[in-house]
């Protein structure tokens, strides 16, 4: 764990997760069950190198990676913790897990990440995606930048892939122009389930004039939906 880890560890000492073992927000063991995502193109599950989308499904996202999948009790525990009192110490944890994934990355990447709809953010006081995002930047060295801004609000319960896109469509707002054109993007996320918030995001940057932009995210829906 890194030192500011350990600091807060220190101050409110923590509970693993998932078998209550004192000391850590994960202890090694439980941290180690976590399985990993075979890298593959996130809409048809090929299995491709270093995430990338294949050409017939190639919409906006150049690739996709993910840490782990979002089909395990512990990592709906660990999303669930992000949205709590200790979603810094969840934040820190999760990026730890997804640096490596930022080695198959181009090294030229600004990080950034897609905003949760600003209602949610201003009832819990920050955004999740951000914080992970932010991280992710300090151990990768890579820069961040806040690249994105949510436009309205959108409902996407019970919605399926297509009408979620259409619904979220012009959701995505770019507020740093300047930064996008001509650069590798990696937009940063919790969870991934359709893809289609992040496709969303990935395309406004596009028309900004982002050469391509990669999804990084903590825990990404193994089956196609
Ligand atoms: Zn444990
Ligand atoms: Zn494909």
């Amino acid at each position: 764990m890194n030192p500011l880890g350990r600091i807060i560890g220190y101050l409110a000492p923590f509970v693993c997760l998932d078998c209550g073992d004192e000391g850590l927000l994960l202890c090694s063991w439980c941290r180690s069950s976590l399985s990993h995502v075979q890298s593959r193109c996130y809409r048809c599950l090929t299995p491709s190198s270093k995430g990338k989308v294949c050409i017939a499904c190639h919409d906006t996202l150049t690739a996709t990676l993910a840490r782990t999948s979002y089909d395990q009790i512990l990592v709906r525990k660990m999303l669930f913790k992000l949205k709590s009192d200790r979603a810094g110490s969840v934040a820190i944890e999760m990026a730890e897990m997804m640096a490596p994934l930022l080695r198959q990355t181009d090294p030229t990447s600004i990080v950034t990440y897609a905003p949760t709809s600003t209602r949610r953010v201003r009832s819990r006081g920050y955004d999740q995606a951000q914080l992970i995002a932010r991280y992710l930047s300090r151990s990768s060295g890579l820069p961040y930048r806040r690249l994105l801004a949510r436009v309205g609000h959108t409902r996407q319960v019970g919605a399926d892939h297509q009408s979620r896109q259409n619904q979220l469509i012009s959701a995505f707002r770019v507020i740093s122009p300047g930064h996008i054109t001509g650069r590798s993007i990696i937009i940063v996320d919790d969870v991934m389930t359709t893809g289609a918030t992040l496709e969303t995001a990935a395309r406004v940057l596009v028309e900004a004039g982002a050469t391509q932009v990669t999804a990084v995210v903590f825990a990404a829906a193994q089956k196609l939906l």
